[in-house]
């Protein structure tokens, strides 16, 4: 099998349980990239945002990052019910915000989630 994220070649063990199902992410990828949900809450006047992403540090290239959105719908799983706002982060959207912050509007139903972290501490002197 080749991997979907690296490209290399890897042994799959075939048994009767994946005969129809074999992996596209090799055994090296899925412990490098091991998704691990972390939410940070930033502070706003009256209230807060909840901050979810999927990883902290971590440097890859255009290619890998759009095969890593595969487990982005991980995080769907951890916003609360009463949050209806979403507003998903990327580089483009982070650079907007830093221009646009002061028309956010001041609710505690609004998520930010990204698949990366972006540091939100220049950001609390705003709003
Ligand atoms: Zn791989």
């Amino acid at each position: 099998m080749q991997c979907i994220i690296c490209r290399e070649y890897f042994l799959v063990d075939n048994n009767f349980s994946s005969i129809f199902s074999f992996p596209k992410i090799c055994p090296q990828c899925l412990k490098k990239y091991d998704v691990k949900p972390q939410v940070e809450v930033i502070p706003i006047q009256g209230g807060e945002i909840m901050y979810y992403y999927l990883y902290d540090d971590l440097q890859v290239n255009r290619y890998v990052k759009l095969k890593l959105l595969r487990y982005f719908n991980r995080l769907y799983q951890l916003i609360p019910n009463n949050k209806t706002n979403i507003l998903i982060i990327d580089d483009t959207v982070f650079e907007q915000l830093k221009k646009e912050i002061h028309y956010l509007p001041r609710s505690n139903k609004i998520v930010f989630m990204s698949l990366f972290r972006y540091n939100f501490e220049d950001f609390k002197n705003f709003i």
